[in-house]
């Protein structure tokens, strides 16, 4: 898997705005924000995108969605709701190859997405 801007963030070669972190799981703050919440959710592990999980990451794509939950409820989303995507590839829009949940809230998000 090729380096990527997100593995240096991991890696703290490049600075982010992070809001949480554990063993296996990094969040910052979007540099380019689609809302005025909008946080990335990454694996520490390197995986490209959904596609490329096993069987095995079964348990860490909960702990990624468990941590949207998680930085949801800490930065007060949980009062007035937000979504989680994942893109995938090029037509999901995916610009950086490392797995990555976007946490999107604090104004209403419209349905379907573009
Ligand atoms: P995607 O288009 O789903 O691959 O999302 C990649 C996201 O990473 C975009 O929303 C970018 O704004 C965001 N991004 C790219 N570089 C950085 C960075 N250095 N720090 C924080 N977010 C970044």
């Amino acid at each position: 898997m090729a380096d990527t801007i997100f593995a240096k963030i991991i890696r703290r070669e490049v600075p982010a705005d992070i809001v949480y972190e554990d063993d296996t799981v990094l969040a910052f703050r979007d540099i380019t924000p689609q809302a005025p919440v909008h946080i990335v959710i990454i694996p520490k592990k390197p995986i490209v995108n959904l596609l490329d999980t096993e069987p095995g990451d079964t348990l860490l794509l909960g702990q990624l969605l468990a941590t949207a939950v998680h930085v949801a409820r800490t930065l007060g989303l949980d009062k007035t709701g937000f979504r989680v995507v994942v893109n995938a590839g090029p037509d999901g829009g995916q610009s950086v190859d490392h797995l990555h949940l976007h946490l999107l809230g604090g104004r209403p998000l419209n349905w379907p997405p573009g």
